[in-house]
């Protein structure tokens, strides 16, 4: 999609530490890591939210998959995964990514 930064760094047009790729997914560092483990995981399709994305029961699940992929292939076991999905609770790029933190402990309820 035409002006989206992630789909910008799917295609290599904006540059980035990609950490893992498959069919489904790119998974890149993020730029203000909150964690050792900082990763964004996108799906190559541009969908806006998770919302979106699950209008797409294939495509979710393929972008599932893909976290796992990472996951597995960094060898986490323990992870938290974030999603934001709105403006109101800090969505800031409408291409939807999950947040892959680890490294550190976490709390919960989440802040
Ligand atoms: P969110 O606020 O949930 O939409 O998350 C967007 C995330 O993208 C933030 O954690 C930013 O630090 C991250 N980010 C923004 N621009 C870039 C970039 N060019 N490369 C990597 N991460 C980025
Ligand atoms: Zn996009």
């Amino acid at each position: 999609m035409a002006d989206c930064l992630f789909c910008a760094i799917v295609a290599g047009d904006i540059p980035a530490t990609k950490v893992y790729e498959d069919e489904h997914v790119v998974a890149f560092n993020d730029l203000n890591p909150q964690a050792p483990t900082h990763v964004l995981v996108v799906p190559r399709e541009h969908f806006v939210d998770l919302a979106d994305l699950g209008r797409d029961p294939a495509a979710a699940g393929g972008f599932v998959a893909g976290i796992r992929g990472f996951a597995a292939q960094a060898g986490l076991t323990d992870f938290r995964t974030v999603f934001n999905t709105g403006a109101g609770v800090g969505q800031s790029v409408f291409h939807v990514h999950a947040h892959v933190l680890a490294g550190r402990s976490f709390d919960w309820p989440p802040g």
